[in-house]
């Protein structure tokens, strides 16, 4: 492109609460066939809120929030932050933690008096065989809802579950709308279970849904998409977004996310809404029809 493009298209960006850092990006976007969009604080709100809380039989609602949320003050999740919210607003203490493990994309491990607590997902239980199948079928119709659902365990019993639910940023479903409008294919990249994923993708109208992907595992997912479709754009808020909105053609942070999000992306939208994706599309279109 000319400079003299590149300029125009940074200053009408900026206009717009769109931060280019290179002028290669958002020419580059012209031609991005897909974009691949995060869930947690990019697709929704990153403000998560505990809706449900169901003890066992041999448990109590009070019991299963003070040993979550004890565990969780170790944790910088967000579901971590609602869970400590929740617990607060029900009056309950905290305990303290001793041998704090966090295990990445599954939850956290730890010791409680005399207890040990485990607080995630499906796949922390099953690598500590932990039996849920009390709680089945309650998870699923939760998830089916779109809450992101966690188990609580004290010495190998699950003693309730807690479900969360994260509200969808207000204009999510009409930015998804107008991009597959404009021709380009959306998709969900979340390191949530796959029936959260696609309950939250179905709301905001995104059919291609990669879900239970690891932390470190959006690379590999950028790049098939890549090989499959061409050039990729990544939106991403996160500090595990980081490496992928780098292996994307064109990375994308939201500006309300992390730094290392922000400093990996070539492209930075101020308001941390959807639109401005659309918005940047449009500019690249706007900018770069004519100097071909
Ligand atoms: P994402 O950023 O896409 O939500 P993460 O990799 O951070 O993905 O988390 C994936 C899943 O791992 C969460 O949905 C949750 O089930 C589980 N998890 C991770 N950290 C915690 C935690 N501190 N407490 C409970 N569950 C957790
Ligand atoms: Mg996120």
């Amino acid at each position: 492109a000319t400079p003299t493009a590149l300029m125009v298209g940074s200053g009408r960006g900026a206009e717009r609460g769109i931060l280019i850092r290179s002028g290669e990006a958002i020419q580059t976007m012209k031609d991005v066939k897909v974009i691949a969009f995060d869930k947690t604080g990019t697709i929704t709100q990153g403000r998560p809120q505990v809706t449900d809380v169901l003890p066992s039989d041999s448990s109590s609602s009070e019991e299963v929030l003070l040993y979550a949320a004890s565990l969780e003050s170790v944790s910088e999740h967000p579901l971590a932050s609602a869970i400590m919210q929740k617990a607060e607003e029900s009056g309950v203490s905290r305990k303290e933690v001793q041998d704090f493990e966090s295990i990445t994309g599954k939850g956290v491990k730890g010791h409680i008096g005399d207890h040990e607590i485990i607080v995630g997902n499906r796949k922390i239980l099953s690598m500590f065989n932990v039996d849920y199948q009390e709680f089945a079928d309650r998870m699923d119709e939760l998830e089916q809802a779109a809450r992101t659902v966690v188990l609580v365990v004290m010495d190998g019993k699950v003693i309730g579950i807690l479900a969360i639910a994260d509200t969808l940023k207000e204009d999510s479903v009409h930015a998804i709308k107008a991009i597959e409008n404009i021709g380009i294919k959306t998709a969900m990249i979340t390191g949530d279970n796959r029936k959260t994923a696609e309950a939250v993708a179905e709301m905001v109208g995104i059919s291609h849904v990669i879900s239970d992907v690891l932390p470190g595992g959006k690379v590999d997912e950028i790049k098939k998409l890549q090989s499959e479709y061409g050039m990729v754009a990544m939106v991403g808020d996160g500090i595990n977004d980081a490496p992928a909105l780098k292996q994307a053609n064109v990375g994308i942070a939201i500006g309300t996310g992390t730094d290392i999000a922000i400093e990996s992306a070539d492209i930075t939208l101020v308001r941390g809404d959807l639109k401005s994706v659309v918005s940047a599309i449009k500019l690249s279109r706007s900018t770069f029809r004519k100097i071909k």
